[in-house]
């Protein structure tokens, strides 16, 4: 038999899994805690289960995590791992598998991870890498919690006190659109959260979407973490033709949204991420379009220098452009900043992710 992994069950499935084989609810938060507080991958290491509750437990369950194909580090120490989803391990054709990318931003005080949630994303926008090679699939609660549990296993991240814990901050803005697998979403931003568990500060999780301007409220009222919103274009055409969801979700019924996230959700400003692109949205008047747009919206500026990829149809803008953008916004009243750009050279930084389907393992 198939052991069912126990990674990604929310806790009230897990003690009802439990109860089913006579197990208590106290037995199920101490394996809750060995997974996620102690990160403890084998039943024979939960020390404060007797040894035929351990026994019993292996016997049908699993902690495993995701099995790498492989790690790369960028010289500004920025990891990316590539992994191969469940179910493909054994398949009878070893080199055809799905796989999805993750990646660790170490930083001096906290390190970031950035979060897959779909295999590939079908939303195409025209600056993005992971839109070339289409959608598969939505993760499962598993593939998504893994990815947390596999890094954090990787940096060595499992002290005794989860206060000095390095991993302090998740961004979904790995391969893939959040909203639109939203019910997983949801799901696991609870487990993240959990203060019997991983712990993650709500203010340190981030979703960034392209603009699913339904699913906003929900993830305002239900999941309340802060909101980046992938922009990058002041005026419906050009959002159109840079984004094709924008058809479906106009510029003018997101922003409505936008206007409304933080106070539902009771967080800061959202962020807007704004990628210059040379020659099509970086001139003063579409900074002035920019700020005009967010006049009111409690909302701050992240403007991205694009990441290129081989056969990107886009080159980043200058850093002289990037000056006289960035202070227009805030000679406007708007806060705005830069990200740095991480990973590069490994193809780790936003917008560079891709895992194809067919892998030589050789
Ligand atoms: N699908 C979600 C989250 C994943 S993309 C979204 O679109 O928001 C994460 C971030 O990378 C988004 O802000 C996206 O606009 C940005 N991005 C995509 N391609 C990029 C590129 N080539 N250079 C810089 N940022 C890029
Ligand atoms: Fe998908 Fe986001 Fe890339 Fe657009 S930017 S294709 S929504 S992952």
């Amino acid at each position: 038999m198939e052991r069912k992994s126990l990674i990604g069950l929310p806790f009230a499935e897990l003690m009802r899994y439990f109860k089913a084989y006579d197990l208590t609810a106290m037995q199920a938060r101490q394996t809750w805690e060995w997974m996620y507080r102690h990160g403890v991958r084998y039943f024979k290491d939960m020390t404060n289960l007797s040894l035929s509750v351990r026994k019993q437990l292996e016997q049908v369950y699993s902690c495993e995590r995701l099995p790498v194909q492989y790690n790369k580090t960028s010289t500004d120490g920025t990891q990316k791992w590539l992994f191969r989803l469940e179910n493909t391990e054994n398949s009878a054709d070893d080199t055809t598998f799905e796989a999805i990318e993750t990646v660790f931003i170490p930083e001096e005080t906290r390190a970031t991870i950035c979060l897959s949630s779909q295999v590939g994303c079908a939303l195409q926008c025209r600056f993005c890498r992971t839109g070339t090679q289409g959608y598969t699939r939505n993760l499962t609660l598993y593939e998504i919690v893994a990815q947390v549990l596999s890094v954090k296993d990787a940096i060595d991240d499992w002290p005794k006190d989860p206060l000095t814990h390095r991993l302090k901050n998740i961004v979904f803005m790995g391969m893939g659109e959040p909203l639109l697998n939203y019910e997983a979403l949801k799901k696991v931003l609870e487990i993240f959260m959990d203060p019997h568990g991983l712990a993650f500060s709500r203010h340190r999780i981030t979703v960034s979407t392209s603009g699913i301007t339904p699913m906003l409220e929900r993830l305002a009222r239900e999941c309340r973490v802060p909101l980046a919103l992938s922009l990058h274009a002041s005026s419906e055409a050009l959002r159109s033709d840079l984004m094709p969801i924008n058809e479906h979700y106009p510029l003018k019924d997101l922003m409505q949204a936008v206007r409304m996230y933080p106070a539902l959700s009771g967080t800061d400003k959202v962020t807007i991420e704004y990628a210059l692109l040379k020659g099509i949205n970086d001139s003063p008047a579409d900074a002035r379009a920019l700020l005009s747009l967010l006049r009111g919206i409690p909302a701050k500026v992240n403007l991205l220098t694009l990441n290129p990829w081989e056969g990107a149809p886009f080159t980043p803008s200058s850093p002289q452009i990037y000056a006289t953008f960035s202070r227009i916004l805030t000679q406007g009243g708007i806060d705005c900043f830069r990200r740095r750009s991480r990973g590069q050279d490994i193809l780790a930084a936003c917008g560079q992710l891709r895992a194809n389907k067919v892998y030589s393992t050789s």
